[in-house]
């Protein structure tokens, strides 16, 4: 039989469930991608993201051709695609890899009904978690919203988790319609600001395996203490790749399995937990859709955020321009690479939410424009983790103190020195707070505060006992 294998955020060849299955009598394969961001709105790919999807999609049409075949690109309705390309191949089985965020949700759940009802045999897989979010449950049958527990319960079944291999060979393609060029599809910015994005991605599968194995087989051994310190490339780096499905999480845990005997082993626990992470994310955003635009937390919807000179605030803070050395390097870090260290993210989120007061859904619109990585799941979790007001949440009276967590997380001021560099002469002493130094010394360093690098644009003490009594309101709502 001709069978449609529609890729989506799950563009790799190991460990595909939909792809196994659609090998199950095939005698004529289909690998489809159809562009289609209306249908994911209000939250189609951001300028990042699509820079990402092009290369991963170029490296996933190259994996298909070594086998003879190739990527059938379209672009349009989904399911006006489908249909068309079902008409042309004659296909009569249709497999892919499930979602988990509420547009594509929906839409899929449109898209296998009206396929169904067409007479075709609709299929949809799990590629991207390890376990389904309905399979997790507490023992009354609720969704967990608290992490450790969650955990802990997936953590009894961990072991019986395994991936599929990739296919050895794959079966021809029928007479298809002709694939629209990937350049059609127009994801690349058509201003060049991508080149550091360019210098420090590879998108693709082979990259995604290498960068793995290259952890998994070094880093992982100092991850545990490493991966706090932004100026480290301490961590995995997957979290792009594991977005777009170019490595799945059963992968990754097989690789660590392989090379750790093992599991409770110090930094294996502590980076498969990051794991379990990621997978609370999906669970939380499958139970709780509206968390990608309203606080978990109803009560934190009370809030008074900041009025007045909100627009300026939040450029200088997207810009990389607060004049806080910490939140100023992180920001900047990710408008030149598409990517943030966690330790940072959170400290620029405390300090939006907190000391500039302003929605956190501020926060994650820009991050979800700007981040290669931008996962609705994972982004909206850290952002509500970070305001307060989400799962298992950072108490809102825990307000991160940038200074405190530059001297201690980037005590040499290295990662500041890397992205403001305008700072670089400064001792270290200062680093993380130029506005402290005596003014002989900001001159020896060739520092005008307020022109060479800006002045602080809140203090730091008042804007944290605002915060303060901002957050008494929802107490009061509680
Ligand atoms: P590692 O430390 O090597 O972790 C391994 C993998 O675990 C990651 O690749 C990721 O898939 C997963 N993971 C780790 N931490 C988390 C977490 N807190 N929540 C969910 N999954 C996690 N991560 C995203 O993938 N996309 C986002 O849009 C995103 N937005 C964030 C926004 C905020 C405000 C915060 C505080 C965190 C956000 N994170 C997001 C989580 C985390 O910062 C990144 O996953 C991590 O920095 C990616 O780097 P890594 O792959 O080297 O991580």
């Amino acid at each position: 039989s001709t069978v449609i294998l529609w890729f989506r955020r799950d563009l790799r060849l190991d460990d595909n469930p939909a792809l196994q299955a659609a090998l199950i009598d095939c005698d004529r394969l289909v690998p489809v991608y159809v562009h289609d961001p209306d249908s994911e709105a209000p939250w189609a790919p951001g300028a990042a993201s699509r820079w990402w999807l092009h290369g991963s999609l170029a490296s996933m049409d190259q994996a298909l051709q070594t086998f003879g075949t190739g990527l059938l690109i379209a672009r349009g309705d989904a399911l006006a695609e489908l249909r068309r390309i079902v008409a042309a191949t004659g296909a009569t089985r249709i497999h892919w890899n499930r979602l988990y965020d509420p547009t594509t949700r929906d839409r899929d759940g449109r898209i296998k009904q009206a396929l169904r009802a067409d007479g075709l045999r609709a299929e949809s897989h799990n590629a991207s978690l390890l376990f389904e979010p309905w399979e997790i449950a507490t023992g009354t049958g609720e969704p967990y919203r608290v992490f450790t527990a969650f955990w802990r319960r997936c953590g009894a079944r961990l072991s019986d988790v395994g991936p599929l291999p990739a296919p050895t060979t794959l079966p021809p393609p029928p007479e298809s319609p002709d694939s629209l060029p990937l350049e059609n599809l127009a994801l690349l910015p058509r201003i060049p600001w991508d080149t550091g994005l360019r210098e420090t991605w590879t998108p693709g599968e082979t990259a995604a395996l290498e960068q793995a194995r290259a952890f998994v087989q070094g880093r992982i051994q100092g991850y545990a203490s490493a991966r706090d310190l932004p100026a480290l490339a301490g961590t995995s780096a997957l979290s792009s790749h594991l977005h777009f499905g170019e490595i799945g999480p059963r992968r990754v845990l097989a690789m660590v399995r392989e090379q750790w005997d093992d599991p409770t082993a110090d930094p294996v626990e502590t980076f498969v937990r990051e794991i379990g992470w990621r997978e609370f994310a999906h669970h939380l955003i499958y139970h709780y859709p509206h968390t990608t635009d309203e606080p978990l937390d109803r009560r934190f919807a009370a809030l008074p955020w900041r009025e007045e000179d909100a627009d300026r605030l939040l450029r200088a803070w997207q810009r990389g321009e607060t004049g806080i050395p910490l939140v100023d390097a992180g920001m900047r870090q990710l408008w030149h690479t598409g990517w943030m260290h966690n330790r940072v993210r959170m400290v620029v989120a405390s300090f939006l939410t907190k000391n500039l007061r302003l929605p956190w859904q501020a926060g994650a619109r820009w991050f979800w424009d700007t981040l290669v990585d931008a996962d609705l799941a994972a982004n909206s979790l850290g952002w509500q983790w970070s305001a307060g007001c989400g799962a298992d949440a950072a108490p809102y009276f825990r307000i991160f103190n940038p200074v405190l967590q530059g001297e201690r997380f980037d005590k040499s001021g290295a990662y500041v020195r890397r992205w403001c560099p305008e700072l670089a002469r400064l001792p270290d002493k200062y680093i993380h707070q130029p506005w402290t130094a005596p003014s002989a010394l900001l001159e020896h360093a060739g520092i005008r505060l307020g022109r060479d690098y800006p002045a602080p644009i809140v203090d730091l003490k008042a804007s944290r006992e605002a915060a303060l009594a901002a957050y008494e309101v929802v107490k009061a709502a509680g």
